[in-house]
């Protein structure tokens, strides 16, 4: 797939990676082998039916294309582009023995992507079966609960405590990975289904399950809330100005435009040089961000080697083009500052020492340190989900990250499901898609016994 220059897109919000045309999706798909037993549809979190859309594409008729993803993905367009394939349905495909498996990926964004430029809303007829649930939180998970739950006949609302839809999509991921235009178009498809939703919302504050439950007469409720709330290094220095957490950096540039470009009333000054503490995919996007933003120097300080950053290959290879430096096996012990201001952060040497219980090695400290002058830092070494819910919510069972404590998505309350990041931890996307959809089934089940 063509991409943006790296030394024009690091100035830019657009779009990097530019998507198929017709005639490249084409081509691609005729490569695929139809295998008989597809080792890609087994390593797809969602068993999406990949050699069976890949043939849809090669005889041009990507509008079926869409249907027999949508039936086990409701975000083609999002998933095609954030996906780790590499691990999971690309890197289970044959050819990769030939150094060169199929783009599964790019070619399901393409049959989204077709799917959201014709305006196509599937026009389906829904069955009011008269029960109504409420969808708490608008991320992947609540998205693909409410879509299923429509489909088997429920009135259902979402309720958002932001003031845009989509979770992590909208306000974490940067445009120019996934654009808000997509999103919002997906968020819009739903709303045609007949999904209503509610902005400004937070359950928990505004409303609570309880008064949910009991004054509002929702049959069953599923919460989606994600995990936002940022984990802190509990290093000294950690509250001088101009140390940041990826969420709260990411939420001003993304959902509060807090971009050069733009000129709102809060902007963001992170100045010329720039650590991005951390290697997975939110790392990345800080970096990227800050790089847009026009730091003239911006690395990433990771206490492991760089075979063990947990980012999607393409982030990293797509940050290394683009200008980002990556300092390996560096652990930050310290953030200095003067009068509150962030000045430097001095970090320990690492080197790799035995396993740890995530099969990965254990980063041992060397006992040499290095101090790098930096204007400002931007922790992203992880999330939890937010308490507000669980505090609020009496006999809501949690364990001690605060993830919600489930039995096949039931929680400890009667007619309370839940799923996504707020189960499983900070997860993936087609995982969070996976937990409402098969939330939606309990929730189903559930509501036909009683
Ligand atoms: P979320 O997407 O977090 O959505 C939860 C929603 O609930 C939010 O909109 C929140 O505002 C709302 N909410 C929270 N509390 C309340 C409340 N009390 N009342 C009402 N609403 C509430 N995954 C990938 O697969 N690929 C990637 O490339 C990738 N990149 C990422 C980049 C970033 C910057 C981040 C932060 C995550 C990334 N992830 C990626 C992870 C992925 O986005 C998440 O796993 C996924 O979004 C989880 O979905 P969710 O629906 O469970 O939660
Ligand atoms: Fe691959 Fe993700 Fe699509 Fe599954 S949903 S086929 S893992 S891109
Ligand atoms: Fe096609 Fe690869 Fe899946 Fe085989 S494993 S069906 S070649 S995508």
């Amino acid at each position: 797939m063509q991409t943006q220059d790296p030394l024009i897109r690091n100035h830019n919000f657009n779009e990097v990676a530019l998507g198929f045309s017709e005639n490249e999706a084409i081509l691609e798909a005729s490569r695929c082998l139809q295998c008989k037993n597809p080792t890609c549809i087994a390593a797809c979190p969602a068993s999406v039916k990949i050699p069976d859309f890949i043939r849809l594409i090669k005889e041009k008729n990507s509008r079926v294309a869409y249907d027999t993803i949508y039936k086990d993905n409701v975000l083609p367009a999002v998933c095609g582009r954030v996906c780790p394939q590499e691990s999971q349905c690309e890197g289970a495909c044959v050819l990769n023995r030939t150094g060169r498996p199929i783009a599964i990926g790019a070619l399901e964004r393409y049959v989204g992507d077709e799917s959201l430029k014709c305006g196509e809303c599937k026009d389906e007829k829904i069955i009011p079966n008269g029960k109504k649930v409420a969808v708490v939180g608008s991320g992947p998970a609540g998205l693909a609960n409410a879509a299923s739950l429509r489909r088997m006949g429920y009135d259902v609302d979402i309720y958002e405590a932001l003031h845009e839809f989509g979770g992590v999509l909208q306000y974490g991921i940067p445009a120019f990975r996934l654009p808000k235009t997509i999103v919002e178009s997906e968020v819009l498809r739903l709303e045609k289904l007949g999904i209503k939703f509610h902005k400004n919302v937070i359950i928990g504050k505004s409303l609570t399950i309880d008064q949910m439950k009991n004054e509002l007469g929702y049959d069953a409720i599923f919460v989606g809330t994600g995990a936002g709330l940022p984990k802190s290094l509990g290093v000294p220095g950690e509250g001088h100005s101009g140390v940041f957490s990826a969420n709260e950096f990411l939420i001003r540039v993304n959902l509060m435009k807090a971009t050069p470009a733009m000129d709102y009333p809060t902007p963001i000054r992170i100045g010329d040089n720039v650590a991005v503490i951390g290697g997975g995919n939110v790392a990345m996007d800080a970096a990227r961000v800050a790089k847009r933003l026009g730091a003239k120097n911006v690395f990433i300080l990771y206490r492991r080697d760089k075979s063990s950053l947990p980012a999607r290959l393409e982030e990293v290879i797509h940050a290394e083009e683009e200008g980002i430096i990556f300092k390996l096996l560096h652990n930050p012990v310290e953030f200095i500052g003067e009068n509150h201001q962030l000045k430097a952060v001095r970090c320990e040497k690492m080197e790799l020492g035995e396993l740890d219980s995530s099969g990965r090695a254990k980063p041992v400290g060397t006992g040499q340190y290095e101090t790098f002058p930096v204007d400002s830092a931007i922790v992203s070494i992880g999330e939890n989900p937010n308490p507000i819910i669980s505090k609020a919510t009496p006999g809501l069972e949690t364990d001690r990250k605060g993830q919600i404590v489930v039995n096949n998505h039931q929680t400890s309350i009667a007619g309370v499901f839940a799923g996504g990041d707020v189960v499983l931890g900070a997860a993936t996307v087609i995982l969070a898609i996976g937990e409402g959809k098969d939330a939606a089934i309990a929730i189903d089940e559930y509501l036909k016994k009683i």
